[in-house]
């Protein structure tokens, strides 16, 4: 029997809502499909700031003070192997009373891992921080936010839940502090349009990346956050 062109059209056309669906499943950062991610709350008042793949020796230490003199907590997502490298600078997240999660050992895609490999990744990553910091983790980023169901499946039987975002400024490519402040602006002004809390995403770490202006850029949106009445919070209270 021949195919007809229509059905042909039809089958490409769903495989693609399938891939597309998947896609929007696996890594739109604020997707439930796969499993129930930690988002934001209800207050449009309340922002979480965090900071994704530290500790980094050369931007940490100075977005540690910023956020001192401001009498700000935050929550960091931390990398394994750099937990495992900068010890002490793990600690002083810790002792400054910061919120810290997991954020994997060696940051893969997890949508694409095995998952034996996936557990090792998580459970790697909380062996390391709880050695350093001698706490136990409660909270886990998936890097890129990219998941599928086992991701968080494993999270889950670790003890963890897993948290994204709904701020996202690109703050991995360069730019100027102002246009992070910028989209930050316009994405709590998204957020409070919705009747919901702000989460934001913002790197302290990486590779060779050039992280100072998102801590610059903090102390412009610790300011706009005040003068607006908004409170800090961190992913903690959403769960
Ligand atoms: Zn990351």
């Amino acid at each position: 029997m021949m195919t007809r062109p229509e059905s042909i059209a039809a089958i490409t056309i769903s495989a693609g809502v399938a891939a597309g669906a998947w896609f929007y499943a696996a890594l739109y950062p604020t997707s439930q499909i796969f499993g129930r991610v930690v988002i934001a709350g209800d207050d449009p008042n309340e922002v979480a700031l965090t900071y994704d793949d530290g500790p980094n020796p050369s931007a940490t230490p100075v977005l540690l003070d910023l956020l001192a003199k401001h009498d700000v907590r935050a929550t960091f997502f931390l990398i394994g192997e750099s937990v495992r490298k900068q010890p002490a600078l793990a600690r002083a997240i810790a002792a400054a009373g910061h919120c810290f999660g997991n954020h994997t050992m060696t940051h893969p895609w997890l949508s694409y891992q095995s998952a034996a490999r996936v557990r090792n990744e998580i459970a790697g990553a909380n062996a390391a921080i709880e050695d350093v910091i001698g706490a136990r983790v409660k909270l886990f980023r998936p890097p890129h936010g990219a998941r599928r169901p086992v991701v968080l499946q494993i999270a889950s039987e670790l003890a963890l839940t897993t948290v994204n975002w709904n701020i996202i400024t690109h703050d991995w490519r360069v730019q100027a502090s102002e246009a992070i402040v910028e989209k930050v602006r316009n994405g709590i002004r998204r957020n409070q349009a919705s009747q919901c809390g702000s989460n934001l995403l913002l790197h302290d770490g990486g590779m060779n990346q050039p992280r100072m202006p998102g801590v610059i850029a903090t102390e412009t949106i610790i300011a706009d956050a005040k003068a607006t009445g908004m409170r800090f919070v961190t992913p903690e209270v959403w769960i």
